[in-house]
């Protein structure tokens, strides 16, 4: 009989798709007659598990919709080595406000200073914020919409790019612009403005886009409507990377000796 009700509970479950109270009913309802635990403290502590299943798979399934490259946490940088970047500035961000108005976050600074793993770092804490990510390097993002070869599928792709709460666009400014490229870079812009969030990293200040787009127009329509609503960071100093090596000797040909 007890059998009998198990594989029914079980099935029940399993139509219901709880599949977190489903892996842990035994031992849960083992402990409670053990606790002597109330109905509802039983109720609560069985919902508890499966709504933390829930929230853990939801996170997963954000974090592979965002496509981020590997996986960086803010709790990983270390803002003492760098304290261009205000920590409690930062810090701000993680409210999420800036993605409630659509507003724009910038980090701008020379290689190895971070601008990727803040760029994702901030990321990851809004996919498990519950926000919609998706991350692109610059230039993956003019790939992918240069090849829609015609207006239909353009038009589909850069709808497509207004569907994250936040899109994140990695190393503007590497290798310059040809005018194809400025123009669908507008586009990207121009769709959302103020309609979604972008969090964009470039090597290059404000000052140099000119140089970066083949039309100075056109650098300074795209600027407008990056930096109306936007959060700039100016990242300065050594490269990380750089300066690791230098910590282990590296780069003062003291392993050379050895
Ligand atoms: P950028 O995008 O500015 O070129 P990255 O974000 O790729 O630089 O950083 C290069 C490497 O150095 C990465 O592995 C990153 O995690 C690490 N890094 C950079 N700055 C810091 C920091 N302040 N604390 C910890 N790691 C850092
Ligand atoms: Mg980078």
């Amino acid at each position: 009989m007890e059998l009998l009700r198990q594989e029914r509970l079980d099935e029940y479950l399993e139509r219901l798709k709880l599949k977190g109270i489903k892996s842990v009913l035994a031992g849960v309802c083992e402990d409670a007659l053990k606790k002597q635990l109330s109905y509802t403290e039983f109720l609560d502590e069985l919902l508890a598990i499966e709504v933390s299943e829930r929230t853990k798979l939801e996170i997963g399934r954000r974090l592979k919709a965002a496509h981020f490259p590997y996986i960086k946490r803010l709790e990983q940088f270390d803002f003492k080595v760098c304290p261009s970047v205000e920590e409690r500035r930062l810090r701000e961000l993680l409210t999420f406000r800036f993605i409630d108005g659509c507003e724009n976050v910038i980090f701008l600074g020379p290689p190895g200073v971070g601008k990727t793993h803040l760029a994702i770092g901030l990321g990851v804490a809004a996919c498990e914020a519950g926000r919609r990510v998706y991350f692109t390097t610059f230039d993956d993002l003019i790939m992918s919409i240069a090849h829609c070869s015609d207006e239909g599928r353009l038009k589909q792709r850069l709808r497509r790019l207004l569907r994250p709460e936040v899109l994140i666009i990695d190393e503007l400014g590497y290798t310059p612009l040809d005018k194809t490229a400025a123009n669908i870079f507008f586009k990207v812009i121009a769709k959302r403005y103020e309609c979604g969030s972008i969090i964009l990293t470039s090597n290059r200040s404000y000052g140099e886009w000119g140089e970066i787009f083949p039309d100075v127009v056109l650098a300074s329509a795209i600027l407008d409507r990056l930096v109306h609503h936007s959060i700039t960071f100016n990242i300065m100093g050594e490269s990380y990377r750089l300066r690791e090596k230098k910590k282990a000797g590296f780069l003062t040909g003291e392993l050379k000796k050895v």
